[in-house]
């Protein structure tokens, strides 16, 4: 069930959607963030800092809790009703009607900021194995983390697994 979604009334195009997981929702999360999502997790943060950042910041909460301590409200939360992931990864898509194309892997899967283009590739000569560095052209870096990533053989992969998963709901 959704919460005041669209209290601001704004049209759907305006709306950036953006996420706080709940802690037991790691695995979501990082998927939603292999789609380009903005998504904060932070498994050692509490329930209470989670809902202070979701409601803050106007994120949606992502959560399969039933129970809230008292004076703790997310105004924004979605209850993702199963402990499946496939299911869980799927109504998030659908009630959201999520892009699962054009941002798959624009943000860094463990910081959560978006990447950068790399400009010259010779800056990263060694951080990639010799076949992909040869091989490839674009390559996109973390700037938290420096992490190197490139649209190698894992794209396609990562899209059949989220065909299969979307296919078999
Ligand atoms: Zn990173």
């Amino acid at each position: 069930m959704i919460f005041r979604l669209l209290r601001h009334n704004r049209m759907k195009e305006e709306f950036k959607m953006r996420f706080v997981a709940d802690t037991m929702l790691e695995k979501l999360a990082r998927w939603l963030r292999i789609l380009g999502y903005d998504v904060v997790f932070d498994s050692s943060k509490s329930l209470k800092e989670l809902i202070e950042i979701s409601n803050g910041e106007e994120r949606v909460f992502l959560t399969r809790r039933k129970k809230f301590p008292e004076g703790v409200a997310a105004e924004t939360l979605y209850d993702l009703c199963s402990e499946n992931f496939n299911e869980q990864i799927t109504r998030v898509i659908k009630q959201f009607d999520l892009d699962v194309k054009s941002k798959l892997f624009t943000r860094c899967i463990d910081c959560n900021v978006e990447v950068v283009k790399v400009i010259d590739k010779e800056t990263i000569k060694g951080k990639v194995p010799r076949m992909s560095w040869e091989g490839f052209n674009d390559f996109y870096e973390c700037p938290n983390c420096k992490k190197v990533f490139w649209k190698g053989a894992h794209i396609k992969n990562t899209v059949n697994k989220l065909n299969e998963i979307m296919d078999s709901m």
